[in-house]
């Protein structure tokens, strides 16, 4: 990229920036908040390593972007997040009040399919292509990935790429040193840090986004994530049992919802720092059992992180891992194939030179 000259006119458009709206046509300036001269002659790599973007204005055909280190907080975000919490915890109040047993047990069903799409689906299919799946089963997982609603299965898995390129650096999408509470919710609650947004588009992805499947999510996402997210939970125990409307939205849509969303979080943030590491010792990842619990196996993750290409994100088989046991049921009848996985030849081999420091 080209040297910086900044010249911020003190009446500029400061607008809120978008990261999306950075493209390759677009040239990025930057100017620090003091607008000094000896900033403005530093590199955009410099200036992005080091701050925020969070305004930018135009002229003409250039979009000039403003760094600070201040207000890179997402209140829409913030807001809706809350809301969804304050939901959660009166659903509990729903639940055992109004005796809605049956719709809840059916929200954990409803939320395992929507795990299950994370896991199996958007994680190690699409993600890692750790193995391949024929079309009936790829629809399968976009819809139950479409009940997680956690964003379109093409951008899920660009982030997924990006973190596991650059783990624990400002590149990582949510980067574990930047705290518990930021690598669990917080980096959805701000703006995405430029290394993400830079980085990230040097990875090519293009092969996620050749799947008929995940394009035509991505296209149709917002009718895919209200109606397997929120409307057919909610009718499903109005139709079938007659619960009540508010109820079911409550407990078999926002409950579901809030819970599985957690689910997925502890494996940024509690696997990243709680527990043994006998893959690798020199990376953050790490074997958390109760997040694998939780999370359907996800939670093995300094293997997954040393070995991603691994269908199985572990070398314990069906040991917590709902997602293995369910990819085996695929292949079995001929759904899934190509499974890849590495021998246990190797994964002692690697435990045994990591247990006598050996390992470099
Ligand atoms: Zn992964
Ligand atoms: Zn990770």
């Amino acid at each position: 990229m080209a040297p910086l000259s900044p010249q911020i006119p003190s009446n500029c458009d400061q607008r809120l920036a978008d990261s999306h709206e950075i493209n390759n046509n677009i040239i990025i300036a930057a100017a620090a908040k003091q607008k000094s001269s000896n900033q403005s002659t530093e590199s955009d790599d410099n200036l992005i390593s080091r701050s925020f973007i969070i305004k930018t204005y135009a002229k003409s055909n250039v979009r000039y972007i403003y760094y600070t280190n201040n207000g890179t907080i997402v209140w829409r975000n913030v807001f809706l997040f809350f809301a969804l919490h304050m939901i959660y915890f009166y659903s509990y109040y729903v639940c055992v009040a109004n005796k809605c047993w049956f719709t809840w047990i059916f929200g954990y069903w409803w939320g395992l399919a929507g795990g299950l799409g994370v896991t199996a689906g958007a994680h190690r299919l699409w993600s890692h292509r750790s193995y391949k799946a024929r079309l009936p089963l790829r629809i399968l997982l976009m819809i139950f990935f479409s009940i997680a609603g956690q964003n379109s299965v093409y951008e899920w898995s660009r982030d997924h790429r990006v973190h596991h390129k650059y783990s624990e650096t400002d590149a990582d999408p949510h980067n574990s040193r930047r705290g518990f509470f930021f690598a669990h919710v917080g980096w959805l609650l701000t703006r995405k840090h430029p290394d993400v947004i830079v980085k990230g588009k040097q990875l090519d992805c293009s092969d996620i986004l050749n799947d008929p499947v995940v394009s035509f999510q991505k296209r149709y996402y917002p009718i895919f994530f209200l109606t397997f997210c929120f409307i057919l939970p909610t009718l499903i125990p109005v139709y079938f049992w007659s619960e009540g409307w508010l109820n079911a939205l409550i407990v078999g849509a926002f409950w579901r919802y809030c819970t599985s969303l957690h689910c997925t979080w502890f494996v940024n943030s509690a696997a990243h720092m709680f527990g043994d590491k006998p893959y690798n010792p020199r990376i953050e990842p790490r074997e958390n059992p109760f997040v694998s619990f939780g999370a359907f196996g996800e939670g093995f993750h300094n293997y997954h992180h040393e070995f991603p290409f691994d269908y199985k994100t572990s070398e314990m088989g069906w040991k917590l891992n709902v997602t293995t046991v369910f990819i085996d049921f695929m292949a079995l009848i001929g759904q899934a194939y190509d499974l890849r996985q590495l021998s246990q030849k190797m994964i002692d081999e690697r435990k045994l030179k990591v247990a006598s420091n050996s390992f470099k």
